[in-house]
């Protein structure tokens, strides 16, 4: 279904959840099926039209003017293998739709932190999920991708192509869907302790050391939220400055995270087995659109004086409200897969993000300065456009990237939220 400007529904096609920036083109293709795809792409390549994709518009914002906007919300099937432990999923899926697909089997994807994600936009930019220490990327465990290139042709991705969608965006075509592997994980133990930063200062120190001694299975995260004093934060946690420490552990836990509960009485804890299907409820992100800006760095190590920093800089005495979320890394994130993709940074200890309102700049920089030592490089994936994506990969990676963004859209026209 093609809208216009004037066509009903033209709205609610183009606004996905980040309201920075959105797109605002001339024709939104609301497709559902890769024959409408196709049908699309060609429509944009006969009136040479810039053309961007959008899934559930978490994306970094970066607003299309004009042009066409294939919407790929309603395009949206999983299908199970579970023989083969596999699921192919058409591009709109949601992480939600595929964990309600995969449930029933007791078999999980690598989805990441809120199940309102995007699954394709999410892979094709790495995916650094819930187990990821377990088991890697999410981008480590595709089997194939099927897309539609700019030429119009509806193609299976051929080595070099797979090479660069897992880790390179949504540069190269529009991926209509990908086969992904499932992992044999029912339940997790997971969940998240909140910690009120003023009665607890120590929280973060003790995060640190306790990540420098766990196994792989173990994958967490530390987040500072200044949360506000309204009625739907839980009454525990209104009004304080949490350090939230989330949880995903793939195995009996309770003895795994004793040192965590030697900090003190959290303000409130949800840590218990849950079905994978529930996962989101560790980190327990909220679902409204939002305006935003986010940075993030990755690091060699999180300095204990760094990190003493962080509730100065980005509490409640900063000049905006400003969550700082920390993701512990290594284990299978540091191996290359069997079929190597583009992912770069492999040896990073730690990933950190700023994310503040829009107009947040200065202050994200401000909080980043004293990471800068340890600083390796950053994730495709919690960034805002416009980084500069050598960054993001190996100089070598990032030579063979652009040298396919040019191959396959020599005219530059697919805007993607990245953009090689
Ligand atoms: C609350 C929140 C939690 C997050 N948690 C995690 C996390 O745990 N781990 C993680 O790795 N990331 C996480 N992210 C980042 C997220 O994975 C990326 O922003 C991802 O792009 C969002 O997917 P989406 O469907 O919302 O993307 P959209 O905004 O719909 O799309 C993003 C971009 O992907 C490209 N794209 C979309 N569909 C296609 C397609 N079919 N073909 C080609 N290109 C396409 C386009 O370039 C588009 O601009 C999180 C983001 C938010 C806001």
């Amino acid at each position: 279904m093609m809208l216009t400007k004037t066509s009903n529904g033209y709205d609610n096609a183009r606004l996905g959840f980040q309201r920075r920036d959105p797109h605002r083109p001339d024709a939104i293709f609301a497709v559902t099926s890769a024959a409408e795809v196709e049908e699309a792409v060609r429509y944009a390549t006969e009136h040479d039209l810039h053309l961007a994709v959008q899934a559930s518009g978490h994306g970094p914002g970066r607003g299309l003017d004009g042009g066409v906007l294939i919407a790929t919300r309603g395009f949206h099937q999983v299908t199970v293998d579970a023989e083969q432990r596999t699921a192919w999923i058409e591009a709109g899926a949601t992480w939600r739709e595929v964990l309600d697909a995969t449930a029933p089997y007791g078999l999980a994807p690598l989805s990441g932190s809120f199940p309102g994600l995007g699954a394709i936009p999410y892979t094709l930019g790495g995916g650094l999920g819930l187990m990821a220490r377990r088991f890697g990327y999410a981008a480590d465990h595709v089997r194939r991708i099927e897309l539609v290139t700019l030429d119009g042709v509806r193609r299976t991705a051929d080595p070099d192509l797979f090479w660069a969608l897992r880790g390179g965006g949504g540069n190269f075509g529009v991926v209509t869907g990908i086969e992904i592997e499932l992992f044999d994980v029912p339940t997790l133990y997971g969940g998240s302790l909140y910690f009120d930063v003023a009665e607890h200062p120590q929280v973060l120190q003790i995060w640190r050391q306790w990540t420098q001694t766990v196994p792989d299975h173990v994958t967490s995260g530390l987040s500072l939220v200044p949360l506000p004093d309204i009625q739907p934060v839980p009454e525990p946690i209104r009004g304080k400055y949490i350090a939230q420490i989330s949880l995903a552990i793939t195995s009996e836990g309770e003895d795994l995270i004793k040192p965590l509960r030697a900090i003190g009485e959290p303000a409130m804890d949800t840590v218990g087995e849950l079905p994978y299907a529930e996962s989101g409820k560790i980190f327990n992100e909220p679902d409204r659109p939002d305006s935003f800006s986010s940075r993030n760095v990755l690091l060699s190590d999180l300095d204990p004086a760094a990190l003493q920093t962080l509730p100065k800089l980005a509490g409640p005495e900063a000049p905006m409200r400003c969550v700082i979320a920390i993701r512990h890394l290594g284990g299978a994130l540091a191996h290359e897969p069997a079929v190597p993709n583009a992912i770069g940074h492999r040896d990073a200890a730690y990933s950190l993000t700023v994310i503040t309102p829009p107009e947040g700049d200065e202050l994200q920089r401000e909080i980043l300065a004293p990471w800068q030592p340890a600083t390796i490089g950053r994730l495709f994936n919690f960034n805002d456009a416009g980084i500069d994506l050598r960054e993001v990969y190996e100089p070598e990676t990032f030579t063979r990237l652009t040298a396919l963004r040019r191959q396959y859209d020599p005219a530059r026209r697919l805007q993607a939220n990245h953009q090689l």
